[in-house]
């Protein structure tokens, strides 16, 4: 598919919402050069042209190709408080000249931490930097980043399917920081590993019910509805990852247009990942339209996937036939479903009427 000639296009040039990114999707190539140099840390290339022809990808492939991306450039960052709280910063200022106003960033606390705190697969050097310790830079990050680059910040923290032993951190950890720039929980990975009852992760869930924590859940992305149903039924999720498949089963699909559920729609993305038929012209993005769902239009991993946010709109505009209205609606949509606390929502939700040139109506 020729998609490159959809590339340099700045489509949709106004105030936008992101809600679905992944900070360790989102840094540049450079800070990762940077750090593996300052910390003797081998990677698959010296040059951004190198290094990116590892990490980054423009042709589909499969979801367990997609994760072993991380594998050859999170050694270079995690573990570094500098680091950590660098690509914080610097994701501020990216989203800043991407036109977003803003935006909730993931990511796992764990996964960023030091081998000898918890065992992840990428960390080559023993250290202390505790979970706890990277949401605190990572919030001081993005702090930093918001007065210099005057747009807003916040995080969602990530359980990991594969590790249910984590969750009950991560929900402590979003109940900590939910005032300093913490607004929810998700549930990220194989989607082939579904909860069960007493696992980790449907505790930490029923415990960020009972404290107030905003919940997303990665649903359906390339798991079935019945994932999108769990995350629903069983994780009490607000909003879906995702979510694509959940139109494969009619009933299902007809209670989450009721419900208004919030679907975070990354097209690119699931283009890349095998997540949909590859196709983009029967993408469920356009069903999700047709049928005036509540949903957004994120970038996801725009590192891995070489993009910004103005792909997916690219995209969208492109395979899809949205217009600008439909931006409009989805970025509307976003500010609704963000997990901003009431008065800084109707704030958003004020300065993008203010930006479309629309009356403001209330919020929903
Ligand atoms: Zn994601």
């Amino acid at each position: 598919m020729a998609q490159n000639s959809t590339n340099n296009i700045q489509i949709f040039n106004k105030a936008r919402v992101e809600l679905h990114l992944h900070l360790d999707g989102a840094i540049k190539p450079e800070t990762i050069l940077y750090f593996g140099k300052k910390r003797g840390i081998r990677l698959p290339g010296d040059s951004v042209e190198e290094l990116m022809s590892y990490v980054g990808y423009d042709e589909p492939c499969n979801l367990t190709q997609f994760l072993e991306k991380f594998n050859y450039y999170m050694p270079a960052i995690a573990g570094d408080r500098e680091a950590v709280k660098r690509i914080a910063y610097e994701l501020v200022q990216m989203k800043a000249r991407e036109g977003v106003i803003y935006f909730e960033a993931r990511y796992s606390p764990h996964l960023f931490a030091n081998s000898n705190v918890t065992p992840i697969p990428w960390n080559q050097i023993p250290g202390d930097l505790s979970p706890d310790d990277v949401v605190h830079l990572i919030n001081q990050g993005f702090k930093e980043g918001e007065k210099d680059f005057k747009i807003k910040a916040r995080s969602i923290l990530c359980c990991m399917r594969h590790m249910p032993e984590w969750s009950a951190e991560v929900v402590s950890l979003c109940k900590k920081y939910r005032n300093e720039g913490v607004v929810g929980i998700d549930l990220a990975g194989d989607e082939s590993l579904n909860c069960n009852f007493n696992s980790g992760h449907c505790m930490a869930y029923e415990e960020a019910v009972k404290s107030g924590i905003h919940r997303t859940v990665h649903a359906g992305e390339v798991g079935p509805a019945s994932v999108v149903k769990e995350a629903v039924d069983v994780l009490k999720a607000e909003r879906i990852g995702h979510g694509y498949h959940a139109v494969e089963d009619p009933c299902l699909y007809e209670r989450l247009l009721k419900q208004n559920m919030h679907f975070e729609l990354c097209p690119w993305s699931s283009y890349l990942t095998g997540a949909c038929d590859p196709d983009l012209t029967k993408h469920p993005s356009i069903r999700f339209r047709e049928d005036g769902a509540n949903y957004s239009l994120n970038s996801d991993d725009p590192l891995i996937f070489k993009s910004t946010l103005d792909k997916d709109y690219q995209v969208a505009l492109k395979y899809m036939c949205f217009t600008e209205d439909d931006f409009i609606k989805a970025n509307i949509n976003a500010a609704s479903s963000c997990f901003l606390p009431d008065k800084e929502k109707e704030e958003l939700l004020s300065t993008l009427y203010e930006a479309y040139g629309m009356v403001q109506s209330t919020v929903c």
